[in-house]
C-alpha cells in the first residue's frame, strides 16, 4: 500500500464543493436568486441535528440559500406533508431533504412520495428510482453517486469490470448496483443471504461496501488490484483500553482497513472517503435541480 492507493474522498469533495459554488454564483447573477435547499428535520436524534448543521453550513459556504425546518419529534402525518407540500410550491425551494429516519409514527414511504420529484434532490422518490432503473435523467442517491464519481476519477472507463455491491438497501446498494451498471459493469450484489461471500467478493475488480457491520470485509476477500469503496460508518470502543472503558468511540467502515489496504489497488478509508462526498454531491443535485426549475441550461457534464 502507498498514499497514492488510498482515495481522498475529502480532497474529492472539496473540489466539488468549490465547483458547486462557482457555478451557484453564476445561476444566482442568471437567475436573480440563489439556489434554495431546504432541510426537514422531524425531532431531536443527534446524529440527524448533526448531518442537519452540517448540510446547512455547507449550503450557504457554497452561495446557495438554506431552508431549515425543524419540528418537534410529536408531529403529525398532516402537519408534515403539509409542509412539504408548501416546498413544493416554493419558487425559492429548489431541492427538499427531509432528514431520515423519521420517527416512528411516520410513514416514511408516504413523506417521500410527497416530495415533488423534481425537487427530490436526494434521489429516493419511486419516480426518481424508477428514472435510474430505466436509464433516464433523475436525481441519484448522493452516497452511490459519489461513490461513482470517485471509482470514475481513479479508474476512467469502468466498462467490463467486474463489480460486487455487497448491500441492497434502497438508498445505497440497490442504486450503486444501477450505476454500475449502467457504466456497462458486470454487476453482482451481495446481500445477508448470500452463499460464500468472500468468494463472491474475490472476483471483483470492484468491491462497494454498504453493509453496516464493523470491518466485515477482510484482506483475504479481495482480488489483488482491485478497487474497494467503504460506504460502512460504525461507531465502535476505542482501541486505547483506558478511553474504551470511558465510553470513547472510534469510526470504522464495513471494510477492515489493515487487512485490505495492502491487497487493493486503491481504498477509501473511513473517515475521508465517502462520507464527505455525500454532502457534496446533495449540492451537486441542488444546483442541477435549481436550474432545471428555472429553465438555464447546464451544460452536460459541467458538474
Ligand atoms: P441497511 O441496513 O439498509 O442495509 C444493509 C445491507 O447489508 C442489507 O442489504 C443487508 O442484507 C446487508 N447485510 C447485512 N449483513 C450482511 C452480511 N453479514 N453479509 C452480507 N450482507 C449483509 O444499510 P444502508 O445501506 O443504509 O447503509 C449501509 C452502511 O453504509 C451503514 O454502515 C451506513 O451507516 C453507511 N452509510 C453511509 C453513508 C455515507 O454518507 N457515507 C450514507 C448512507 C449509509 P439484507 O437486505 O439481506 O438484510
Amino acid at each position: 500500500m502507498t498514499d497514492s492507493n488510498i482515495i481522498d474522498g475529502k480532497a474529492f469533495a472539496e473540489t466539488l464543493r468549490a465547483r458547486v459554488g462557482t457555478l451557484a454564483a453564476s445561476f444566482e447573477a442568471q437567475a436573480g436568486r440563489k439556489a434554495g435547499l431546504a432541510v426537514v428535520l422531524v425531532g431531536e436524534d443527534p446524529a440527524s441535528q448533526v448531518y442537519v448543521r452540517s448540510k446547512g453550513k455547507q449550503t450557504v459556504a457554497c452561495g446557495m440559500a438554506s431552508f431549515e425546518h425543524k419540528l418537534p419529534a410529536d408531529t403529525d402525518e398532516a402537519s408534515l406533508l403539509a409542509l412539504v407540500e408548501a416546498l413544493n410550491a416554493d419558487p425559492a425551494v429548489d431541492g427538499i431533504l427531509v432528514q431520515l429516519p423519521l420517527p416512528a409514527h411516520l410513514d416514511e414511504q408516504k413523506v417521500i412520495a410527497t416530495i415533488n420529484p423534481d425537487k427530490d434532490v436526494d434521489g429516493f422518490h419511486v419516480i426518481n428510482a424508477g428514472r435510474l432503473a430505466v436509464g433516464q435523467k433523475g436525481f441519484v442517491p448522493c452516497t452511490p453517486l459519489g461513490c461513482l464519481m470517485l471509482l470514475k476519477d481513479r479508474l476512467g472507463n469502468l466498462s467490463g469490470l467486474d463489480a460486487v455491491v455487497i448491500g441492497r438497501s434502497n438508498i445505497v446498494g440497490k442504486p450503486m448496483a444501477q450505476l454500475l451498471l449502467g457504466e456497462s459493469c458486470t454487476v453482482t450484489i451481495a446481500h445477508s443471504r448470500t452463499k460464500d461471500l468472500a468468494e463472491v467478493v474475490r472476483r471483483a475488480d470492484i468491491v462497494v461496501a454498504a453493509v453496516g457491520r464493523a470491518e466485515m470485509v477482510k484482506g483475504d476477500w479481495i482480488k489483488p488490484g482491485a478497487t474497494v469503496i467503504d460506504v460502512g460508518i460504525n461507531r465502535v470502543a476505542s482501541l486505547d483500553p483506558v478511553a474504551a472503558a470511558e465510553g470513547k468511540t472510534r469510526l470504522v467502515g464495513d471494510v477492515d482497513f489493515a487487512s485490505v489496504a495492502p491487497v487493493a489497488g486503491a481504498i477509501t478509508p473511513v473517515p475521508g472517503g465517502v462520507g464527505p462526498m455525500t454532502i457534496a454531491v446533495l449540492l451537486r443535485n441542488t444546483l442541477v435541480a435549481a436550474h432545471a426549475n428555472a429553465g438555464i441550461a447546464l451544460a452536460e457534464g459541467a458538474i
